[in-house]
């Protein structure tokens, strides 16, 4: 009932056919950039001692969070994420009216960002850093790993869907030194089992050769 309306107040665009594929595409990352900037900033808001104490604590129950803990929040916070989400679309379009170079904010795009969107809040909270997680083709993905560093370690990574905005104010530190530090101890694992594995094969040949030399 209220679609329509809203639709009509924000000067989004409602036209067939469909804009081109690329026009999407651009109004998306707009949307991306424009929520990842806003919820770094309330996120980190959140993380001020009365905010915490009273409003994201519930979110942070869970110190190895999954899927369904993206939405599991105070309705505050749930607002003023959904806010950052729509934070997009409408200036966007507000940039669009007043310039008048360009339309405002397809429908479309909207229905593609909150499908995005809702993929990345699973996304990062499901615990899992999948070999074809978004990370590992888009660098500056947060995902899973990054995300799930902020629930043990709340002083880093308040980022949502990109990592920029806590590489440049340097709230992820920790995380950085965490996960190099990971990364040389899975090297080092991985190389230890080679060699396990090589000397183990080496042991069955000589065992091999030693039982047809006795036959
Ligand atoms: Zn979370
Ligand atoms: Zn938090």
């Amino acid at each position: 009932m209220l679609f329509f309306p809203a639709v009509e107040s924000q000067n989004f665009d409602l036209s067939v056919p469909f804009p081109p594929l690329y026009i999407i595409a651009i109004q998306v990352f707009v949307f991306m950039l424009s929520d990842d900037f806003w919820h770094y900033w309330s996120h980190r808001l959140l993380h001020v001692d009365f905010m915490y104490r009273n409003v994201h604590i519930i979110h942070h129950e869970y110190t190895a969070p999954f899927g369904i803990i993206g939405d599991y929040s105070h309705p505050i916070e749930s607002i003023v994420y959904a806010l950052n989400a729509v934070s997009g679309p409408i200036m966007y379009s507000l940039v669009a009216s007043y310039t008048g170079a360009f339309k405002g904010a397809h429908v479309i795009a909207i229905l593609v960002w909150i499908l995005v969107k809702t993929f990345e809040s699973i996304e990062v909270h499901t615990g899992y850093d999948f070999p074809w997680s978004p990370n590992k083709w888009i660098p500056v993905w947060t995902g899973a790993d990054h995300h799930d560093y902020h629930h043990i370690e709340i002083s880093n990574n308040f980022a949502s869907m990109f990592r920029h905005m806590d590489y440049i104010f340097g709230t992820d530190k920790l995380y950085r030194e965490h996960y190099n530090k990971r990364k040389q101890l899975e090297l080092k694992m991985h190389q230890k089992n080679q060699k396990n594995q090589k000397n183990q094969k080496n042991q069955k040949i000589q065992k091999d050769q030693k039982v047809e030399k006795e036959e």
